[in-house]
């Protein structure tokens, strides 16, 4: 993720040409040149030196084979979705690095309030291999980039769908891969010494049962998806939700509930029959 500092110090020329970019991704592997130059209607010189700036910062990669063209990477994404947050004001400030995943970075934030930030990062390891990325590339698509903001609006919308009947972070905006919530703070279930575990798996069994009635099963519920602020649970990490139409939404369902009994045995030694609780949530 691109500084904020970076950010704030973008020039208008260069916000054209990330835009640009973006746009031109659509139909290039590598935006020619001359498109850029064609979109942005900059001089050849003005274009060449922002693109240097940009490579420079990351937001963009170079490849002169068979022709000289430009692709917008994620940093370059980070801050075109920056900087239509901050335009729209619901953003000030990108803070520290909060929680890193395995398809995604989350920043703390500054907006009304402390926020949360989570950039999607769908398709990045592939991106980083050369040779794989050349491959999705001459293919004329641009997977990362059309998965990781498909990611963020379904966590977005299963939020938004959940709070506040489920314990959620509070959905507040999204754009592109990025995805602006309320700031939990408290720590992962999994790093948490509870004083009431019992009141707590009911708790969770409850929320699970709330988001079940909603239409929504989780699908990758665990000890590490789950933050206690307050002594209170938080869901989070939605964007592999399941409707609870899936042909298996049972099996999916039960899946979650064992991650969490598996859980609460291993750690507190409480046994619930997973078969009771399953019938519970999705009766
Ligand atoms: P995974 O590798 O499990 O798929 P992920 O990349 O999908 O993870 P999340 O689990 O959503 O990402 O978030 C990664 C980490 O960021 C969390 O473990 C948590 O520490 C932190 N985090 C996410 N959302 C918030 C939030 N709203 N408030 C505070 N911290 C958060
Ligand atoms: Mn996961
Ligand atoms: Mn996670
Ligand atoms: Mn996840």
């Amino acid at each position: 993720v691109v500084a904020a500092e970076q950010i704030r110090n973008l020039n208008k020329y260069e916000r054209s040409i990330l835009l640009a970019l973006e746009r031109g991704m659509k139909r290039y592997s590598w935006v020619p040149l001359e498109h850029i130059r064609a979109a942005t209607k900059l001089s050849e010189s003005e274009v060449n030196y922002r693109l240097s700036r940009l490579i420079a910062w990351g937001m963009v990669r170079f490849n002169p084979v068979p022709y000289d063209g430009y692709a917008l990477v994620f940093g370059g994404y980070d801050t075109l979705a920056l900087t239509a947050l901050s335009q729209k004001g619901t953003l000030s400030a990108l803070g520290a690095l909060i929680g890193e995943g395995k398809e995604s970075v989350v920043h703390e934030a500054l907006g009304l309030g402390p926020v949360a930030v989570k950039f999607h990062r769908v398709g990045q390891r592939s991106f980083s291999s050369a040779r794989v990325n050349r491959e999705y590339m001459e293919e004329g698509h641009c997977p990362w980039l059309i998965a990781s903001k498909k990611s963020a609006e379904r966590e977005y919308l299963a939020l938004k769908r959940l709070h506040p009947a489920v314990s959620v972070p509070l959905p507040i905006a999204q754009n592109r891969h990025a995805v602006v919530m309320s700031l939990i703070e408290g720590g992962i279930l999994n790093r948490t010494a509870l004083e009431t575990p019992e009141k707590t798996l009911d708790e969770i069994l409850e929320n699970v049962r709330n988001a079940y009635r909603a239409g929504i099963i989780h699908s990758d519920l665990s000890e590490y998806n789950i933050l206690v602020e307050n002594r209170r649970c938080v869901l989070i990490d939605w964007p592999q939700w399941i409707g609870t139409a899936h042909p298996n939404a049972e099996a999916i369902a039960g899946r979650d509930i064992d991650n969490i009994l598996a859980f609460f045995r291993r750690k507190y030694k409480i046994r619930r029959d997973r078969e009771v609780a399953l019938q519970w949530v999705i009766g």
